[in-house]
C-alpha cells in the first residue's frame, strides 16, 4: 500500500532534492513542479482569517516536462474529488435535516454530516498520496514523498538521516 513518506526540514532551511525526477524518478529532468504553502500562524489565522503575517514557502522540485504536467492535471484531480464530497455531504444534509430547526442547529447538523462524508476522501488519499506534497507550518515544511527511494536521496542530501538509520529507511 503506497503511503507517503514525510520529511520535515525547518521552515528557514533551503531543501536540496536529487537530481532526478521527483514524480517518475527519471534523471536530468527538464521541467519542475512548483509547490507553495503558507505556514499560517495559528493566531492569524484566529483573528484575520488571513495569512497575511504567515511565512510564505515555495518550493521547486525538479520533475520531467510532461510529470510536472501531468502532476498538475492530478492535483486538480483531488481538490474535484474534494470538492464533489462536500458537496454530496451538503447534499445528504439538506435532504435529511428537518427545515423547522433553527439556523445554528441546521449548520451544526450539515457539519456533522459533511464530516464523515470526507471520510472516504481522507482514505483514498492517505492509500494514494500525490508523488510529492509539502505542508508548511510556524516552523517547519514537511515533504512528503511517495516514492521511497526518492525520499531516502532526499533525507540524505539534507542532512536529516543518520548513517545508522539508513538501512532502517531503506526497510521502510
Ligand atoms: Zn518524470
Amino acid at each position: 500500500m503506497p503511503v507517503s513518506i514525510d520529511i520535515e526540514l525547518p521552515i528557514n532551511k533551503k531543501a536540496k532534492f536529487p537530481a532526478s525526477c521527483v514524480v517518475c524518478a527519471a534523471d536530468h529532468p527538464d521541467s519542475k513542479i512548483v509547490l507553495t504553502d503558507s505556514a499560517a500562524g495559528v493566531l492569524s489565522s484566529w483573528f484575520f482569517h488571513s495569512n497575511l503575517w504567515s511565512a510564505k514557502v515555495t518550493v521547486e522540485a525538479p520533475a520531467c516536462k510532461h510529470c510536472a504536467s501531468s502532476y498538475r492535471w492530478l492535483r486538480y484531480f483531488y481538490i474535484l474529488v474534494l470538492l464533489l464530497s462536500i458537496a454530496a455531504g451538503i447534499f445528504l444534509a439538506n435532504w435529511c435535516v428537518p427545515p423547522g430547526w433553527s439556523r445554528l442547529l441546521k449548520k451544526i447538523s450539515t457539519f456533522a454530516i459533511v464530516l464523515p462524508c470526507l471520510i472516504p476522501y481522507v482514505i483514498w488519499v492517505i492509500k494514494n498520496p500525490l508523488p510529492f506534497h509539502i505542508h508548511a507550518d510556524e516552523k517547519k515544511v514537511s515533504y512528503q514523498f511517495r516514492n521511497p527511494d526518492y525520499a531516502k536521496g532526499f533525507a540524505i542530501l539534507n542532512n536529516v538521516l543518520k548513517e545508522e538509520d539508513r538501512d532502517d529507511f531503506a526497510a521502510h
